[in-house]
């Protein structure tokens, strides 16, 4: 049969284990992981203490133990707070913790009582895990899986929950004890519920940590570093994703390539970081005038493509007008003087049953043709009709063809 000596000495090596894995992702930068670390550290100390009931004097076994176990709770829930990006301490949290070794040392020494001690522990950590639940369930992320954190917030209501009832039934007399290491039934389902939650909270935290390295390293990938929106690869993915929808749906789907005119002069005339600026503003103009909908990558360079789902050639060359004229107009003030930052695209609709490549050779020519024309302008134009011997005018976008 499980004693509670048992259990702690098995916690006791799991949360070196947690403490081991933990250590792992120090190196890591991810906010909240070295109070994660430090927290199994002062969960192992406590658990020890904890453990030298009857050996140690009551100061190292009741006073020091249970200080540093709450103290460990108290950091994994301020390495949460990090985590999310909130501030970690509170004072009144602190003075608690103070007002509870106050109540522990006057029931151990002045009115040796283990019923009182029990509930001023537990209403404290009923407290601290219930903090720790709210706080994590209200930062579940929308954009992806959320298992770490249903994983911890589950864990901590539950141990909020074991931990206010135990208060409530010592409170109100319901159970009794006389020492910490009985091994009636109620005692050792609330130690389980108590020494169990040290090694699912570390696991927890394990999980958050990988799941934010997890996002990084997606974000690292999908993202184009200098200006935040989707780099080639990742615009390309989402692309081929549309047109399955499209030949799947029979829905419209039009594509437009975007390129920035005359940027190398930007370059050349006041520098490298300078174009790096107006790229940057140049996408944040464009990604604040797109509908929801669309989807918004760097091809590469200065080059960009503008993906518009349920949208046909002639509403999507619309929208690209649109577009060109806010770039035009927002510009890009640089000590004082305004840059003149304008773009050149091409557009074109999906046919059914062709690859993203040639819808993309398509949006291509029309680009090309746009450049042709002058720059500064906008060509959506079905393919045949981008001919070496094209005049400029035919290169205008038609009116759309009637719908079926
Ligand atoms: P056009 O109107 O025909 O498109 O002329 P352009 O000058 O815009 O095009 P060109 O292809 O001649 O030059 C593009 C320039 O963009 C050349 C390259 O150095 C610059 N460039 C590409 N990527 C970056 C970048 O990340 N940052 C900066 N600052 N410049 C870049
Ligand atoms: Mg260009
Ligand atoms: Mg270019």
């Amino acid at each position: 049969m499980l004693d509670p000596l048992s259990l702690l000495i098995i916690t006791i090596g799991s949360a070196v284990m947690g403490m081991a894995v933990l250590g792992s992702l120090l190196r890591s930068g991810i906010p909240g992981v070295r109070r994660w670390f430090c927290s199994c550290l002062l969960a192992t100390a406590a658990l020890l203490l904890f453990a030298l009931r009857g050996a140690a004097p009551d100061w190292v076994s009741i006073l020091c133990a249970n200080a540093l176990m709450t103290l460990a709770l108290m950091v994994v829930l301020e390495g949460c707070r990090q985590f999310l990006g909130r501030k970690p301490q509170r004072v009144g949290e602190y003075l608690a913790w103070g007002g509870m070794l106050a109540c522990l040392a006057f029931w151990t020494y002045v009115l040796p009582d283990i019923n009182p001690r029990i509930v001023v522990v537990s209403a404290l950590h009923a407290y601290l895990y219930g903090a720790l639940a709210w706080a994590i369930s209200c930062a579940q992320p929308f954009s992806h899986p959320r298992y770490a954190y249903r994983f911890v917030g589950i864990t901590a209501a539950i141990g909020s929950a074991g931990q206010g009832l135990r208060a409530l039934l010592y409170c109100f007399e319901f159970a009794h004890q006389t020492e910490l290491m009985e091994s009636d039934s109620l005692n050792m389902v609330f130690m389980a519920i108590g020494i169990l939650a040290v090694p699912c909270l570390s696991i927890g935290m394990v999980l958050l940590a990988h799941d934010r390295l997890a996002y990084r390293l997606e974000r690292l990938a999908n993202l184009d570093e200098l200006t935040g929106i989707l780099g080639r690869r990742a615009f390309l993915l989402q692309a081929e994703s549309a047109i399955r929808t499209a030949a799947r749906t029979g829905r419209p789907l039009s594509l437009a390539i975007l390129d920035i005119d005359h940027f190398k002069r930007i370059n050349d005339t006041h520098g490298h970081a300078v174009g790096d600026q107006v790229l940057a503003h140049f996408t944040s103009v464009v990604t604040g005038s797109l509908r929801a909908s669309d989807t918004f990558g760097r091809l590469g360079g200065e080059e960009f493509a503008v993906l518009c789902p349920e949208t046909r050639l002639a509403d999507a060359t619309s929208l690209l007008n649109r577009l060109r004229t806010k770039v035009a107009q927002a510009g890009w003030m640089l000590k004082g003087e305004a840059l003149d930052v304008r773009f050149s695209s091409g557009v074109d609709e999906y046919r059914p049953g062709e690859a993203l490549v040639s819808l993309m050779a398509r949006a291509d020519a029309a680009l090309y043709a746009a450049k042709a024309m002058g720059r500064d302008r906008v060509v959506g134009v079905p393919y045949e009709e981008i001919r070496p011997d094209a005049e400029p005018a035919d290169l205008l976008l038609r009116p759309p063809a009637p719908g079926p």
